[in-house]
C-alpha cells in the first residue's frame, strides 16, 4: 500500500458511502485512499444489504409466479421447485460480480485500495492492520469516517446465524424453514420475510409498536398489512419478546403484550431478528482523537460532514439521517465536493425510501400524518392501479397512488405508491419535487399509454380537479 505518501483524503469503509466519496474525490483530483476491512468493497449494501436481499425477493418471486401466478396467464407449468443452492449461487454471482466491478472503478479512477482494520491515531493518520496482522499508516490531509452500521443486538437473544439469524444470516439460509418468526416489522423484516414466505415458510412477524413500518403513510400502511396477511403472513403487534430457548431441534419464543399480560409460546425453526441497526464505530479509536459521539453511537456532523474535529468527517449510516445506500452515497459525493473547496448539497427532505416486497411500497416526502401535524392545509389525490390499463393487462392491479398537495398552492407535498414497480415509479416524482412542482406540472406533462406512470399523472389530476379514469 502507498500509505506513507500523504493523501488529500483517506477514507475509512468501502460501503456505498465511502466508495463513492472515493471515487468521487479522485475524480476532483484529489489523492485518494480508501481503508476497507471486509475483503470486498461495497460494505453492508452490496455484500449483505441491498443486493443480495433484492436477488433472493426476484428469484423468490419468480418461483412463486411460476407456482401461483403463471395460469392466470394460461401458461401451465408443471413439478415447479426451489433448487436453493442454486438460487443462492445467483445472488453471491451478483454480489461478486459487482464488488470486483467497484475494484475496477477504482483502479480506472486511481484510488488506493488498502485492505485491513482502520484506526484513527491522530486527525490525519490512520494505523491500518491487514489480514496478516501487519500495521502501516496512512496518512491524509482529511480523513473521512464511512465506517456504517451493524445489526442491532436484541438484549437476551445470541444470534447463531444458524437457528436465530441475523439479516446476515438470513440471506443465506441452508434449508427452507417451515416456520419463520421475523423479530421487527421493518423494511428488512419483511422483505426478507416475503423472500422465505414465498418459498414455502410459514411467516409470522413479531413487532412492538402498534404498526408495521411506523415511517410510511398511515392509509398505504393499511392496505400494504393487507396485502401481505393476503400472502399469509401473519403479525402480532404489539408483542414483544420476552424468552427465547434454542435447547430443543427449534425455537421456542415467549411473546406477551407490550403492554404486559398473559404469556403464550412460539416455535418456528428460524428466527430472524431485524429490529433495527447501529452505527459501527468499534476499534476505530474515535475516544483517543476525541470525535464526539451523541447518545446513539452516531457521529454528529456539520452540514459540511466535519466532525468537531477539524479535518475528520463522517458519512452514511454513521451519522444521523436515514440509513439508506442512497443517502450513504449523496453525503459522500457532498462531503468530497466541500473538501475540494466546491459547494455539496444532500436535500434530507427528499431522501425516497422503498419496501422491495410485492407489491413495493415508495415514498418521497411527507405523510399525511405530518402534513397534519405541521398544520398546513393539504388536498389529496389518489389513483388505484385497479383502474389504471396497463396494470389490469399484466393482471397486476394492487396498490395505489396517493399525492398530497398543498392546498393553496398545490406544491407537492408528498407521494406514496403501492405498486409491483412503486420504486421505480417513485423517481417522477422524487424529481417534480426536487423542482418544486405543483401536482398539476405533473397532471398536464404527457404520458405513455399504457403505462403504470400514467397512475400518477391521475393521481395528479385529483389533488385540484378530477381524475378521468374513474
Ligand atoms: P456500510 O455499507 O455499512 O459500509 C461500511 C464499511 O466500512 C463496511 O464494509 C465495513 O466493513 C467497513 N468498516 C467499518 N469499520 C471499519 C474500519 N475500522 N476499518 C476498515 N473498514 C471498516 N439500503 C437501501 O438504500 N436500499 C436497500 O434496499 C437496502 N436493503 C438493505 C437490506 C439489508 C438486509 C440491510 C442490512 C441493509 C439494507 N440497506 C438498504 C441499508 C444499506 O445497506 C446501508 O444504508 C448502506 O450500506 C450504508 O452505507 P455506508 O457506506 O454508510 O456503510
Amino acid at each position: 500500500a502507498s500509505g506513507s505518501d500523504e493523501n488529500d483524503v483517506v477514507i475509512i469503509g468501502g460501503g456505498p458511502g465511502g466508495y463513492v466519496a472515493a471515487i468521487k474525490a479522485a475524480q476532483l483530483g484529489l489523492k485518494t485512499t480508501c481503508i476497507e476491512k471486509r475483503g470486498a468493497l461495497g460494505g453492508t449494501c452490496l455484500n449483505v444489504g441491498c443486493i443480495p436481499s433484492k436477488a433472493l425477493l426476484h428469484s423468490s418471486h419468480m418461483y412463486h409466479e411460476a407456482k401461483h401466478g403463471f395460469a392466470n396467464h394460461g401458461v401451465k407449468v408443471s413439478n415447479v421447485e426451489v433448487d436453493l443452492p442454486a438460487m443462492l449461487g445467483q445472488k453471491d454471482k451478483a454480489v461478486s460480480n459487482l464488488t470486483r466491478g467497484i475494484e475496477g472503478l477504482f483502479k480506472k479512477n486511481k484510488v488506493t485500495y488498502v485492505k485491513g482494520y482502520g484506526k484513527l491515531i491522530s486527525p490525519s493518520e490512520v494505523s491500518v492492520e491487514n489480514n496478516e496482522g501487519e500495521n502501516t499508516v496512512v496518512k491524509g490531509k482529511n480523513i473521512i469516517i464511512a465506517t456504517g452500521s451493524d445489526v442491532k443486538p436484541l438484549p437476551g437473544i445470541t444470534i447463531d446465524e444458524k437457528k436465530i439469524v441475523s439479516s446476515t444470516g438470513a440471506l443465506s439460509l441452508s434449508e427452507i424453514p417451515k416456520k419463520l418468526v421475523v423479530i421487527g416489522a421493518g423494511y428488512i423484516g419483511l422483505e426478507l420475510g416475503s423472500v422465505w414466505g414465498r418459498l414455502g415458510s410459514e411467516v409470522t412477524v413479531v413487532e412492538f409498536a402498534s404498526d408495521i413500518v411506523p415511517s410510511m403513510d398511515g392509509e398505504i400502511r393499511k392496505q400494504f398489512q393487507r396485502s401481505l396477511e393476503k400472502q399469509k403472513m401473519k403479525f402480532m403487534l404489539k408483542t414483544k419478546v420476552v424468552g427465547v430457548d434454542t435447547s430443543g431441534e427449534g425455537v421456542k419464543l415467549t411473546v406477551e403484550p407490550a403492554a404486559g399480560g398473559d404469556q403464550t409460546t412460539l416455535e418456528a425453526d428460524v428466527v430472524l431478528v431485524s429490529a433495527g441497526r447501529t452505527p459501527f464505530t468499534a476499534g476505530l479509536g474515535l475516544d483517543k482523537i476525541g470525535v464526539e459521539m451523541d447518545k446513539m453511537g452516531r457521529i454528529p456532523v456539520n452540514e459540511r460532514f466535519g466532525t468537531n474535529v477539524p479535518g475528520v468527517f463522517a458519512i452514511g449510516d454513521v451519522i444521523p439521517g436515514p440509513m439508506l445506500a442512497h443517502k450513504a452515497e449523496e453525503d459522500g459525493v457532498a462531503c468530497v465536493e466541500y473538501i475540494a473547496g466546491k459547494v455539496g448539497h444532500v436535500d434530507y427532505d427528499l431522501v425516497p425510501g422503498v419496501c422491495y416486497t410485492h407489491p413495493e411500497v415508495a415514498s418521497i416526502g411527507k405523510t399525511e400524518e405530518q402534513v397534519k401535524t405541521l398544520g398546513v392545509e393539504y388536498r389529496v389525490g389518489k389513483f388505484p392501479f385497479m383502474a389504471n390499463s396497463r396494470a389490469k393487462a399484466i393482471d397486476n392491479a394492487e396498490g395505489l397512488v396517493k399525492i398530497i398537495a398543498e392546498k393553496e398552492s398545490d406544491k407537492i407535498l408528498g407521494v406514496h405508491i403501492m405498486a409491483p414497480n412503486a420504486g421505480e415509479l417513485i423517481h417522477e416524482a422524487v424529481l417534480a419535487m426536487q423542482y418544486g412542482a405543483s401536482s398539476e406540472d405533473i397532471a398536464r406533462t404527457c404520458h405513455a399509454h399504457p403505462t403504470m406512470s400514467e397512475a400518477l399523472k391521475e393521481a395528479a389530476m385529483a389533488t385540484y380537479d378530477k381524475a378521468i379514469h374513474i
